[in-house]
């Protein structure tokens, strides 16, 4: 027996490669890890410019208390420049983005002030108010995004703010997926007495497309020895990493294990952990190995676990784990102590707190307790029970 804590260990410190880097155009980056760090060549904004539709003016001409009147010396639109100076008793009538002209620290806002002609009345105001001073978002020469980051809307943004129109990213890591199993049959077709439809290689495939990754489909592997080994080998020809489920527990028609014993290096656990105990991984050729349990939730729960950070280390990613976080147990949960307990729960917001429950019926082979959840509750090695009440830590199926 293997905890989960050391299974994550071991494997993320044998995934020791990164994915190469390729050139993309900003609009196809979206969810791709950056492979170098960006550095602005330039301030942002680019320019010392005006917040506000408006008048500048020089704080000197700003009265204390009471009103003023300037002159308005002209109009500067977004986009525009104006190649004057402001002088002494002048207004600037402003657009916002336009750059501040020379001669001007302060923007009143227009609706603040009274505008009569080419005359406008002003009052008090702090001076430098309604101004975006040149650099205040990036300064040039700064690292503003850093390798290893996954590119959301906003980092898109930004780079497309410095003036860049293509990102060095990480290729996306190939896997491979199988599925293994006599009684299992491909959806779409007529299935025979004693078997069932293959739902991993479906799940499995959303799961490696979510994480970033590119899925390889090779489709369902009858348990058969010399089969089995002339398929992982051709998947691992392919493709960075090669995903079966089934075949791994202690069984007559186990085979993944024996197979992987020949054709490359192979750890095979017990991980005290509930659904999902026996996991394989290790290596076929050049390419990363994981063999995850048949029962389709426990298949689930470890690629979760186990395969998500590895593909996400070789995608190059920096934060490599999703954040659990406490929630409040709405009804008892039964737990077996000595292994981590993983049940499908409901997390939701009541009144002051996030409260969990679970699916119901928690056994490894239903999968629509995955479908009715929206987080694993985690319950650690030493727990036993859980009372109503209690604190239990839970991890989102997909960041809130
Ligand atoms: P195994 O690990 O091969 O002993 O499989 C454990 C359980 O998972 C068995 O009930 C299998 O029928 C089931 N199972 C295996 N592979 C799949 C699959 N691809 N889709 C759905 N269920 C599966
Ligand atoms: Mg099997």
């Amino acid at each position: 027996m293997i905890s989960v804590q050391d299974a994550q260990a071991h494997i993320l410190d044998r995934v020791t490669t990164v994915a190469p880097p390729e050139l993309l155009p900003l609009t196809a980056s979206l969810h791709r890890v950056l492979a170098d760090d960006v550095r602005s060549e330039m301030d942002v904004p680019p320019t010392t410019n005006s917040a506000v539709d408006g008048y500048a003016v020089a704080a000197a001409d700003i009265p204390a208390a009471g009103t003023r009147t300037l002159e308005v010396a002209g109009e500067l639109a977004a986009g525009a420049i104006w190649s004057g100076t402001l002088q002494h008793g002048q207004a600037l009538r402003i657009m916002t983005g336009a750059p501040m002209p020379a001669g001007a620290d302060t923007v009143f806002l227009q609706e603040t002030v009274e505008r009569s002609g080419n005359q406008v009345v002003v009052g008090p105001l702090p001076a430098g108010v309604n101004v975006r001073q040149r650099g205040e978002d990036v300064k040039a020469g700064a690292v503003v995004l850093s390798a290893g980051t996954v590119l959301r809307p906003q980092e898109i943004g930004v780079a497309a703010s410095l003036g860049l129109a293509q990102l060095v990213v990480r290729q996306k890591p190939r896997v491979a997926i199988l599925s293994t199993g006599d009684e299992v049959a491909e959806p779409g077709t007529d299935r025979k007495p004693g078997q069932i439809f293959d739902s991993n290689r479906f799940s499995l495939r959303g799961l490696v497309e979510a994480a970033g990754a590119q899925a390889v489909d090779d489709g369902i592997v009858p348990d058969r020895m010399e089969e089995l080994h002339s398929r992982l080998l051709r998947a691992a020809e392919h493709a960075d990493v090669v995903l079966t489920s089934g075949g791994v527990s202690v069984g007559d028609y186990d085979l993944v294990k024996s197979v992987l014993q020949q054709a490359g290096g192979i750890h095979f656990w017990q991980v005290a952990m509930q659904p999902g105990r026996p996991l394989a991984a290790g290596s076929i050729g050049r390419a990363h190995f994981f063999g995850l349990p048949g029962n389709p939730v426990a298949s689930m729960l470890t690629f979760h676990l186990f395969v998500r950070p590895a593909l996400w280390k070789l995608a190059g990613r920096r934060d490599l784990h999703v954040q659990p976080f406490h929630a409040t147990a709405a009804e008892p949960l039964t737990k077996k102590t000595g292994r981590r307990e993983f049940k499908r729960g409901i997390l939701s917001w009541a009144k002051d707190r996030w409260e969990v429950r679970t699916t119901g019926p928690q056994g490894s082979g239903i999968l629509t307790s995955m479908t009715a959840a929206n987080c694993f509750i985690v319950i650690e090695e030493e727990r036993g029970d859980v009372k109503v009440g209690e604190t239990v830590w839970v991890e989102p199926f997909q960041p809130l």
